[in-house]
């Protein structure tokens, strides 16, 4: 039953708080912009009683307040509309592909009124304050305006830029002239003819308002602080391709939408950078540059554009080089080029003629990396070089996003007299970017932690919103009236936000994104970067797992709570586990042999082509009992280098010297070494033995023929993965009890050490994991017969281990193979040997060889070729590259998913 609701207050009672009654709600929603508008709709439909308070004067939000010169939005405006109602979409028309401010104003303006949501809206009411009581499980809302307001349920639909950052320049107030900001901007304009005008600040408002003001001012000084990249809007009618799908099927088209990367249906792209020639990379970027489309710069490049610096530097440098043709003074088109971000890491900006616009006469740029601003003066600007005497200053320095909206606005007070403030002292903490342990049933929508601003909002406001309100729904049908996040689950999430953040670059430049635009605010990547598709995945598995990571309560049910991490495995691990579920494989052991390696070539297709190393080479060396094929992957750097002698996955089954083909080439990329990928014999054409009598032998004619081979004389080392591993580490006990070949290290990477199968790791990832029991229980029967087994030379955890080579053992947590890989590492530790291990925490068996595939793999890349250097006697890598050694303060203390143990 909807709680009663009152009438707002009368003017009589405007601003005596004291003489107001209060107002009870269901619920109540902060903010009536693109969110506040849906989440009244979407509860009045629900049948619950909702109020909506701004502090405006109408709606709109963000494009109530923004209403300086060129705003418009940055997303194709059919994109960047609501979808929930198909006869609102055919009620509305965009006149442009980007709408201007005053028009997405009117639209929301026609959605308040097509649906009579101003009617329960609370225009010119700010709340002063919210609390959490305890007693009657409500929170209780004070206002600057009327009544005070009771609601069970709070809904934060405050945008996450909307509260402006002050300016953080002495002596503003000084100033004699006029001084505005582009976030609120006046309503009836701003005549700038004739005047000398300043702008400061150059991200996506500033970029927008420079040519316009340009247009008008007798002189216009642009004060930049850090160049931004932008791109041309080339802004005009709808363009025909992209109404064309959506007219053709708008259903389909919102579904992928809202299923894609970054809410607006572009297809994933595949080729990565180092597979295109520069023409064809090139004409890539051309074809970017005049679609003038952000998400489509931003994503159909190529597919390691946003993810890897290489690949990202290779667009950023496109951009300056467009910059530099269209700025005719060199000065000012260099200090107009970025070099200080990746492409992308910073909101890009779309623009009408920026560029251009510093070929006028009339447009001065002042670098402040050179000659920062000293002070604001009665007169003007003072540089550390000069002073500009001005009329007008143009604040366009942003916002403190993401968390100012929602902290800034008023206290939030939760269970035990804690506040918001207070608990997100350190960066902000959420469950899903929508709830806060200890905050029962407040609400954020796109808050930190969900894909907000890396994302088309619109999309993600209805995501939450539907989310949130089904939720309110759901607890209503079973008697539940308090829902709230467990400690358990907001931590997990703050871990799985941390690995998502190694997946893009992101971490790697100072923004908004990441807090660093506000002096002593604290630093971490805030939006979720996993994208849209995969959150709204897991925001649904959430509910599919019992409401998993929430306490709720209600007078007379029984409390639940479903306490628990939502998700353990790194993101690229999940998308790749959850690809192969979709592909509803048959279990390979159901194969045969010969099956499964031909399943196994065709799979291998699909993957990535490995990164180029100078040189590849292909030849026969001497195994145990006839010639092997190898395949020798050479650094580009001079030579001799130390070898590496690689041993493939495959369960001594399937697999041959090019099955880990880009494994080969990452090792031998980041370690500058020379890698030997040994084609051993597989079963069950040649059982046990022969795959570790391959081993050695081959090991030992590398060694000999290390000359021949370019490679350095010396010791050599060893590296495998999986049964890889295996013949790695059986090389090693073979080459101490036979004389040879020198070992200098080994490097064994999720590596089969032992024929037991009752360690918990083969109970708990059983299934599901890609690498079954079943399917290792299938290769131990083909490789080895049950008695052979405890043989040294099958299982090396029994082996003599004192006096080997100094190991690095790596283990991934979703593994049956993790205990054994462990048990190896402490078993060489106990016998003396020196030993690191790696364990991946959220990865697979396949995590580390899956290159360009599994992205938060490349940090225990990174580790392992080092560990190779040292064992080499190489000194340190001065320069890491996208292996996550430089993040930005994640929001959370960086718990890399590699961890050591
Ligand atoms: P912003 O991107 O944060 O840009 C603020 C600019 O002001 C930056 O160039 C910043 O320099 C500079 N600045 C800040 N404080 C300064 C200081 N004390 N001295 C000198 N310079 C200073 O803010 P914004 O342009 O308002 O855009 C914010 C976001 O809003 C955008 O990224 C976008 O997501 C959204 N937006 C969208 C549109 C659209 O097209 N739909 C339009 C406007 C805004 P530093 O970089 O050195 O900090």
């Amino acid at each position: 039953m909807p709680e009663a609701m009152v009438a707002p207050a009368s003017d009589a009672t405007r601003g005596n708080p004291a003489q107001n009654p209060t107002q009870e709600v269901d619920v109540a929603v902060i903010g009536a912009g693109f969110a506040g508008l849906y989440a009244l709709h979407r509860l009045r439909q629900a049948g619950l009683t909702a109020v909506g308070l701004d502090e405006a004067g109408d709606v709109g939000g963000t494009w109530y307040w923004n209403r300086y010169p060129g705003a418009r939005c940055d997303i194709q405006t059919i994109d960047y509309s609501y979808t929930f109602d198909p006869a609102l979409e055919g009620a509305w028309t965009w006149s442009e592909k980007y709408a201007t401010q005053p028009e997405i104003l009117r639209y929301l303006g026609f959605v308040a009124d097509r649906y009579d949501l101003r009617r329960d809206i609370r225009f010119h009411t700010k709340v002063t304050a919210a609390t959490w009581d305890e007693g009657a499980q409500r929170w209780q809302l004070t206002t600057d305006n009327g009544a005070s307001v009771s609601c069970r349920y709070y809904i934060m639909a405050t945008g996450c830029l909307s509260a402006p950052k002050p300016p953080e320049i002495d002596g503003v107030k000084d100033f004699k002239g006029a001084v505005y900001f582009t976030s609120r901007w006046p309503h009836d304009g701003v005549n700038l003819a004739g005047k000398r005008v300043a702008v400061i600040g150059t991200g996506s408002s500033g970029i927008q308002a420079i040519p316009m003001i340009a247009e008008q001012a007798a002189q216009l000084t642009v004060f930049q602080r850090t160049p931004n990249f932008a791109l041309p809007a080339h802004n005009g009618p709808v363009p025909a391709d992209r109404l064309f799908l959506l007219e053709g099927d708008r259903a389909t088209y919102r579904e992928q939408a809202r299923w894609s990367p970054a809410g607006v249906p572009w297809p994933k792209q595949t080729a990565v950078s180092w597979q295109l020639s520069d023409a064809e990379r090139r004409e890539r970027f051309e074809t970017a540059w005049a679609k003038g489309d952000l998400v489509y710069i931003l994503t159909q490049l190529w597919a390691d554009q946003a993810v890897d610096v290489d690949g990202n530097a290779r667009v950023a440098e496109l951009v300056r080089e467009k910059i530099r043709g269209i700025v005719r003074d060199p000065e000012t088109a260099a200090a107009l080029s970025p070099h200080d971000h990746p492409f992308g890491a910073k909101r890009p900006c779309l623009d009408t003629n920026y560029y251009a616009t510093y070929n006028r006469p009339n447009v001065t740029l002042v670098n402040l990396r050179q000659e920062p601003i000293k002070a604001i003066t009665a007169s003007g600007i003072t540089t550390d070089k000069r002073s500009f005497d001005l009329d007008v200053i143009v604040f366009a320095t942003g916002f403190d996003a993401m968390t100012g909206a929602i902290l800034a606005v008023h206290p939030i007070m939760g269970r035990g007299g804690k506040t918001l403030s207070e608990a997100w002292a350190n960066g902000p903490q959420t469950y899903l970017g929508l709830t806060v342990a200890g905050f029962p049933n407040l609400f954020m929508v796109t808050g930190p932690g969900s894909p907000s601003v890396l994302s088309n909002m619109a999309v993600s406001i209805e995501q939450h919103i539907d989310w949130v309100v089904d939720r309110l729904v759901a607890m209503r049908e079973a008697g539940f009236t308090t829902m709230e996040a467990t400690e358990t689950a907001q931590e997990g999430w703050a871990r799985h936000m941390a690995d998502c953040s190694m997946l893009t670059l992101h971490r790697l430049a100072n923004t908004w994104y990441t807090g660093a635009n506000v002096p002593g605010k604290a630093q971490g990547v805030m939006p979720y970067t996993g994208g849209v598709g995969p959150y709204r995945g897991i925001c649904n598995e959430v509910v599919g797992r019992g409401m998993l990571g929430f306490k709720l309560a209600g007078p007379g049910v029984a409390e639940q709570c479903n306490d628990g991490e939502i998700v353990c495995l790194q993101p690229d691990v999940r998308l790749v586990l959850n690809m192969l579920a979709e592909m509803n494989l048959p279990p390979i052991e159901t194969l045969g042999a010969e099956g499964a390696r031909a399943f196994l070539n065709e799979f291998n297709k699909s993957r990535p082509a490995g990164r180029l190393v100078g040189e590849v080479g292909e030849g026969m060396l001497q195994g145990a009992d006839g010639p092997l094929p190898y395949r020798l992957y050479r650094p580009a750097t001079p030579g001799p280098h130390p070898i590496i002698v690689y041993f493939h996955g495959g369960g001594w089954v399937l697999g041959d010297e090019q099955s880990d083909d880009p494994f080969c080439r990452d090792m031998c990329r980041r370690s500058d070494m020379i890698v030997v990928s040994v084609g051993y014999r597989h079963a069950p054409e040649h059982r046990f033995p022969a795959a570790a009598e391959d081993g050695h032998a081959a090991t030992r004619w590398i060694a000999e023929h290390a000359a021949e081979l370019g490679g350095r004389a010396g010791p050599v080392l060893v590296a495998g993965w999986s049964a890889g591993g295996n013949v790695a580490a059986v090389t090693c006990q073979l080459a101490k009890a036979r004389g040879g070949p020198e070992i200098a290290g080994q490097l064994l990477v999720c590596p089969v050490t032992d024929c037991a199968f009752d360690r918990a790791s083969y109970a708990e990832n059983a299934t599901g994991y890609f690498l079954t029991r079943g399917l290792m229980f299938w290769f131990w029967d083909i490789y080895c017969s049950p008695a052979d087994r405890t043989d040294p030379r099958a299982s090396p955890l029994r082996g003599e281990l004192s006096g080997l080579p100094p190991a690095f053992v790596v283990t991934a947590e979703f593994d049956p193979l993790r205990d054994e890989g462990i048990a190896y590492a402490e078993a060489l530790a106990n016998a003396g040997v020196p030993v690191e291990q790696l364990k991946g925490r959220g990865h697979f068996h396949s995590s580390f060889t899956m290159v360009d595939v599994v992205i938060t793999g490349a940090i225990g890349r990174a580790r392992m070729a080092e560990a190779l250097r040292g064992f080499a006697g190489l000194p340190k890598q001065t320069t890491q590259r996208d292996d996550g050694a430089r993040p930005v303060r994640p929001a959370v203390p960086l718990d890399v998913n590699a961890a050591a143990g």
